[in-house]
């Protein structure tokens, strides 16, 4: 299909045509025509980077009467970036329609000028949830007229905890008004959204459910954890072109390995929540401007960032968040390009690559840490790529060529190039080519728990212990039902489990107990007639309780078993 069948309007037809857009993408294709020819709610699982402003921006600019003053769509999404961002591809699209007025309304920012130019009346508003929520609260926005909601990247705006926001924004337009939501991933959440909100939605799923987008290769190494930055350090020399974002978990590993790669010579800054917004959008600038070609940034950070030729995404420690993982590797691979995922793993952590690749349904490949000598022929041929490419400029150079050429009288081209590659091989041996393989090989079998049942945790699985028992009619199953019926975004990978009888000890990543804790404390639930309590299992020395576990199996002393057969009397 092209665009100029889809019954779009020749003023859009002219935006489009000065974006210099050819072809619809497959979610144009699907979702424009979805729009324009009926008033159905629709649900959209397409990745970031597929085309999706467009898809909903151009039929709701199309629709747009003219006599109403009041705002005629509203689009929600996660953060300040994306919101500009839509904001301005509207603004595009609308370059040759007479006076549409998109307001972009969001937080970090003076609201009083975006009160101001609601006031003077707006025909599409995109927001972010908070700042709108706050708007209407001050009773500052009239949806009264509103005929068509965007709630774009619906998953992350739940990750980022804008439910509330989300509900009563939607409590204030009309039952009448068309909901589009798009989404990358499908969480119960956003399931659980599309319920309550949304009127017998026509579902697309552009690409698979949940997977990453096609043209990403996803890749894993597996090193000692103490290596992670060795290995990254590696990556990057091994692809001098490299411009990409180093993803980390925490905003101090995010800055800590910003500071290093600076230290070391590499083009690379942070971007985490801990900056200001004008210490991040100046990062950003000087990222879209690549004068950083190495953004190390955390996940809510990078959201919204909206640049296209990313080569690499590097998942320096993975994301507990699965549909993290899917808005990481989908900023690479953008607008037809391709693009690589890496993720640096410990030997420890292939479950979390094993788990990744069953939920979106994509294969990773395992590959090795670059070794000293292929980063050296690396380096060595993006030298020669730069010869080939360099115009000498006029001057200097001319006036000492006929010196050199005295010098290398008699020795041929290839020869030339022979001693000089020579020259330059042995340099960075020097540097390089004695340094370590830091390759190893991940320690669990694939498809196989990693749970190992030290109570402090490793840095990998954490014990937990739950007030239930075989004398409460536990059982595995049940207590994977418990954990997945408790007030969690994500789903959690459950290890060894270990029911006694009065209280089970089961193992969970260490990124994922305390969130699994918390749950059940946000949330109270009964089982049995009991109160279910949570916590981490007792801290001392690992190999003690083990000892003592054992003991309690074989109903053998020890404190606690005798406390148990006691109470199971
Ligand atoms: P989006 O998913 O809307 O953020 O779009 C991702 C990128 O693809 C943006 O840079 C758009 O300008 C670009 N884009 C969107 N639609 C098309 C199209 N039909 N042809 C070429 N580029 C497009």
């Amino acid at each position: 299909m092209k665009f100029t069948d889809m019954g779009l309007s020749p003023e859009l037809l002219q935006g489009i045509a000065r974006l210099k857009f050819e072809h619809p993408t497959p979610v144009q294709t699907a979702v424009i025509p979805a729009i324009l020819n009926h008033k159905r709610d629709l649900v959209a699982l397409a990745q970031t980077g597929t085309g999706k402003t467009a898809a909903f921006g151009l039929p709701i600019l199309q629709m747009l009467s003219r006599d109403i003053k009041t705002p005629q769509a509203l689009i929600l999404c996660p953060t300040r970036e994306l919101c500009m961002q839509i904001a301005r591809d509207l603004e595009h699209f609308a370059a040759a329609l007479r006076g549409v007025r998109i307001l972009a309304v969001y937080g970090g920012a003076d609201i009083r000028p975006q009160l101001t130019a609601m006031a003077r009346g707006v025909d599409i508003v995109v927001a972010t949830p908070g700042r709108m929520h706050d708007m209407l609260r001050r009773r500052r926005a009239d949806f009264s007229r509103i005929q068509r909601v965007v709630l774009d990247e619906a998953d992350e705006m739940l990750n980022m905890g804008f439910e509330e926001d989300l509900k009563a924004i939607l409590s204030e337009v009309p039952d009448t008004a068309q909901t589009l939501l798009f989404s990358a991933t499908m969480p119960k959440q956003v399931a659980a959204i599309t319920r309550k909100y949304m009127k017998n939605p026509e579902e697309i799923t552009v690409g698979t459910r949940n997977a990453g987008a096609d043209n990403v290769r996803h890749e894993y190494a597996v090193v000692h954890a103490r290596d992670r930055y060795p290995a990254l350090k590696r990556l990057a020399d091994c692809y001098p072109d490299m411009y990409g974002i180093v993803f980390c978990r925490t905003r101090q590993e995010t800055q800590d390995i910003a500071d290093r790669l600076g230290r070391d010579g590499y083009n690379a800054e942070s971007l985490h929540g801990d900056l200001t917004q004008q210490q991040r959008d100046r990062v950003m600038k000087k990222f879209r401007a690549r004068e950083i070609t190495m953004l190390v940034a955390t996940d809510v950070a990078a959201r919204g960032l909206d640049v296209d030729d990313l080569t690499h995404i590097i998942n320096y420690s993975l994301p507990d968040e699965l549909g993290s993982y899917t808005h990481r590797s989908g900023r690479t691979g953008r607008a037809g390009k391709n693009g690589v995922s890496i993720a640096l793993i410990n030997m420890r952590e292939h479950y979390k690559v094993k788990h990744i690749e069953k939920t979106l349904g994509r294969t990773f490949v395992q590959r090795s840490v670059p070794t000293g000598v292929e980063i050296c022929e690396a380096q060595l041929l993006a030298l020669m790529k730069r010869l080939g490419e360099v115009s000498p400029e006029p001057g200097l150079i001319d006036d000492i060529l006929p010196l050199l050429c005295k010098n290398l009288e008699g020795v041929s081209r290839e020869d030339l190039l022979r001693r000089f590659a020579s020259l330059e091989l042995h340099r960075m041996l020097d540097y390089y080519g004695k340094e370590p393989d830091l390759n190893v090989e991940p320690l669990s079998q694939p498809g196989k728990r990693t749970g190992r049942s030290r109570g402090t945790g490793d840095g990998d699985m954490i014990e937990l212990v739950v007030n239930l028992g075989k004398r409460n009619g536990l059982s595995p199953k049940k207590l994977m039902n418990l954990i997945n019926a408790s007030d969690r975004t994500s789903s959690v990978d459950i290890g060894r489990i270990n029911i006694s009888q009065m209280q089970t000890y089961f193992n969970v990543p260490s990124a994922s107990a305390q969130g699994v804790i918390d749950s059940f404390a946000k949330k109270p639930c009964e089982f049995d007639g009991r109160s279910v309590s949570v916590a981490r299992a007792g801290t001392g020395d690992p190999a003690k309780r083990e000892q003592k576990r054992a003991a309690r199996r074989k109903g053998g002393p020890g404190k606690r078993g005798a406390g148990h057969a006691k109470s199971a009397r």
